[in-house]
């Protein structure tokens, strides 16, 4: 607690957290210099387990290849699902931190590839760590089931759908609410929470276009899948511009182009990775609909002889966060932190597979994000009207959340958030 924060029901249970401080930090440090890709969290699943089994937790481990589940039943009272997620990216960390992250690992293609906690999920652990370590420290002063899930992948869009299809809720139960954060690049202190469609849908997809090949000389013997890549990464812009509806929201991004060689052969095709941010089934339908007719459209219009391929990569279905279940948590989270610490920042275009958690077991989601960045950074910035360049955003290999009074605020949210649907005397 710091003193500009108000007592709460919650102030007795998160009284140890400066005792338990240190530790978290050194325990954040760790996971930071040590980050690993999707479904390759092994050591980061075993310093997980330890932690749990240390605490008293009911630990399974390999639930959908890599992911933890602690169980901590304490009594009748409802079923609570605390979900951080742990996996990082390939990233080449550029924060000059001393506990920076100087790890390679095999990709996915094969290839060596710098990896990086650039989306602060070694925070979620941290934070999530010390909540379980404050709540199994205060077993007096609350009654029921605590259900912590450290889930793997969520950077690809499978790891919640790993461990569901890895029969976590046979192993757990049906949980009566799914809790979850997230930091993300606002000031320290700053809790953001929208009822409803409150994170998009993602879809990405490779497309291949085919041409022909030949001297680059020779133009007339080829058939250039350039220029036909160019012409339809250009009109793809059109969709969102002139095919949705001005209310509503959606994004279509081209995040790789890739053709060629050298300057003097035309090749036989080029590669396009497109990702696609919807909020509703209809959006999403037409934004799909549309890409899929420009991309063969334009190969047309090119003369190509292949049709191109439209191969799905990873999908997100969006999070949708039940209205009842905000309530009821930021209700408990402005009770601790006060009024103006809990905001509605509205949808965003980011997305997140914890929402598969609740459909998957047909329980409401609260779902917030709680701020890393330096507040007097954050306001020059936004003064200056440079914050989207100076404040490093996730995926950044500048992000580096201020660790300081960020962890202790994480923790402090997930303990309040389960406090609120715990049953407590
Ligand atoms: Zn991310
Ligand atoms: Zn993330």
């Amino acid at each position: 607690m710091t003193d500009t924060m108000r007592p709460s029901a919650a102030t007795g249970v998160v009284g140890r957290l400066a005792e338990i401080h240190p530790r978290l930090e050194a325990l954040y440090k760790d996971l930071h210099a040590h980050p690993e890709l999707s479904f390759a969290e092994t050591r980061t699943a075993g310093v997980v387990a330890e932690e749990l089994e240390g605490l008293g937790f009911e630990v399974t481990t390999g639930v959908g290849r890599t992911g933890v589940v602690g169980v901590l039943a304490n009594g009748a009272g409802p079923r609570v699902l605390l979900r951080a997620d742990f996996d990082a990216l390939p990233v080449k960390e550029q924060t000059g931190l001393d506990y920076a992250s100087t790890v390679t690992a095999t990709g996915p293609d094969g290839d060596e590839v710098p990896v990086m906690h650039a989306c602060g999920h070694d925070m979620h652990v941290a934070c999530l760590i010390g909540a379980l370590d404050l709540l199994a420290g205060a077993r007096d002063s609350w009654s029921g089931t605590i259900v912590a899930v450290f889930q793997p992948a969520e950077e690809v869009g499978s790891g919640a759908q790993a461990m569901v299809d890895d029969g976590l809720f046979d192993k757990v139960g049906p949980p009566d609410v799914v809790l979850g954060q997230h930091v993300a690049p606002v000031p320290t202190g700053m809790i953001a929470c929208h009822p409803g469609a409150a994170m998009a849908a993602t879809d990405a997809l490779r497309v291949r276009m085919f041409g022909r090949s030949a001297h680059g000389s020779r133009p007339e013997a080829a058939i250039d899948p350039v220029v036909m890549a160019a012409a339809t990464v250009m009109r793809l812009q059109t969709v969102v511009s002139r095919e949705i509806a001005g209310g509503d929201t959606a994004v279509v991004t081209v995040g790789a182009l890739n053709a060629g060689t050298k300057d003097n052969v035309i090749p036989d095709e080029a590669e396009l990775k497109l990702n696609i941010r919807t909020y509703t089934p209809e959006v999403r339908a037409t934004v799909l609909g549309a890409v899929s007719r420009i991309v063969n459209a334009e190969a047309e219009a090119a003369g190509a002889e292949r049709t191109p391929e439209i191969t799905p990569l990873d999908t997100f279905p969006v999070l949708v966060n039940d209205p009842a279940a905000v309530k009821r948590t930021t209700g408990a989270l402005r009770a601790h932190f006060g009024e103006d610490a809990v905001v509605d920042g509205g949808p965003a275009t980011g997305s997140e597979d914890c929402g598969v958690l609740a459909t998957a077991s047909g329980a409401p989601i609260c779902y917030w994000y709680f701020g890393g960045t330096d507040p007097a950074a954050f306001e020059t910035a936004v003064k200056n009207g440079t914050a989207g360049r100076d404040i490093p955003s996730n995926h950044s290999p500048f992000f580096a959340p201020l660790i300081n009074p960020t962890l202790d605020i994480g923790v402090q949210a997930m303990t309040v958030a389960a406090l609120a649907w715990l049953d407590t005397r």
